[in-house]
């Protein structure tokens, strides 16, 4: 019998986590020729998110938890949940059912076929604003430009994966994950399928459009060095017509005599450099912190409570 296990980030879900287990089983139960397993994950919540885990797993026994010991963030919860993972399939998802598990016979179609991972991609954006539709266009373009990393329009996390694949992403373990990045970025065929997305039915979403923007930088930032190169180019091709523009002035000056009006050119050329300059250290800075966050070698999250060793005390106790 194949197992699969269900890695779940749980961020102050406590009104819908025992809901989102209910719903999940009833499509677990029509699959009785594989053996499914909860990896819960809560991220540091401020809720009771932690007490709604402790009684699920007392419940039902094919559900284990993490607790870390604040908020990590998703990627960390990810991570964790992946690290605990020892099942043949793996499936990434959210806690609110907005990745719906109807389509766990489809993921499992797929890999059965032989894909190693079958992914999700929105294809309706209902009730999502002109501007962050437009910016999430953008990025998506962008990034698959600059980077190695090749992902669809309205990609998501919620997917099912092979052992190997799991294996391989874990063995990316910087510090400053982006997930999206990383499931692209290790390869390995991947079948997508979309579904129509819902509204959150409980609790509500944690992202601000800030986040958002910060997000699509990391998405680029992590897997690209372009900007270090565009601000490079732009570098040298200011400097070149620089060169010009001095000789051309210097020519008239020795030639022509000083010509004094140049009010327009010297506030141009000062404002525009300050500018580029200002943004190509940012840029600069952008890596700089990357590399001071990695270089720290912090571990990616901490456990506080888990219901993991529990098992192997019992193991060793039998
Ligand atoms: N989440 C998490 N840590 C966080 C924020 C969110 O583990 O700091 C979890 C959250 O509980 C949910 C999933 O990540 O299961 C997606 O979060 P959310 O629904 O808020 O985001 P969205 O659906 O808007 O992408
Ligand atoms: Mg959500």
């Amino acid at each position: 019998m194949k197992t699969i296990d269900l890695v779940v980030p749980c961020y102050n879900e406590e009104e819908g986590l025992a809901h989102f287990v209910t719903e999940t089983n009833k499509v677990i139960d029509t699959l009785p020729d594989y053996r499914f397993r909860y990896i819960l994950v809560n991220d540091g919540s401020r809720d009771k998110t932690y007490l709604v885990m402790k009684q699920l797993a007392r419940r039902y026994d094919n559900i284990k938890y993490i607790s870390f010991s604040r908020n990590f963030g998703k990627e960390a919860a990810m991570y964790a949940g992946l690290q605990h993972t020892t099942a043949d399939y793996v499936v990434v998802m959210d806690a609110d059912l907005q990745h719906p598990p109807e389509v766990f016979p489809q993921m499992i179609a797929a890999l059965e076929e032989g894909y190693d991972c079958c992914a999700t991609k929105r294809d309706e954006r209902e009730g999502e604003s002109f501007f962050r539709g437009a910016f999430s266009k953008l990025f998506f373009k962008l990034s698959n430009k600059l980077t190695d990393v090749k992902n669809p329009y309205g990609a998501m996390d919620y997917r099912m994966m092979t052992r190997q694949m799991v294996d391989s992403i874990l063995e990316l373990s910087e510090v400053q994950r982006f997930s999206k990045g990383i499931f692209s970025w290790v390869g390995f065929d991947t079948k997508w399928i979309s579904f129509k997305t819902v509204d959150r039915r409980l609790g509500k979403t944690s992202w601000k459009f800030s986040s958002l923007f910060r997000y699509a930088i990391d998405g680029i930032t992590c897997f690209s060095v372009a900007p270090l190169r565009f601000t490079a180019v732009t570098g040298a091709v200011i400097f070149f017509i620089s060169l010009i523009y001095i000789l051309i002035t210097l020519v008239q000056t020795l030639f022509f005599g000083i010509t004094t009006p140049g009010y327009v050119t010297t506030m141009s050329a000062v404002l525009f450099l300050g500018g580029l300059t200002e943004m190509s250290i940012g840029i600069l800075g952008e890596y700089i912190g990357k590399i001071y966050m990695e270089a720290k070698d912090r571990p990616i999250y901490i456990t506080k409570f888990s219901n993991f060793e529990e098992e192997n005390n019992e193991e060793q106790d039998g």
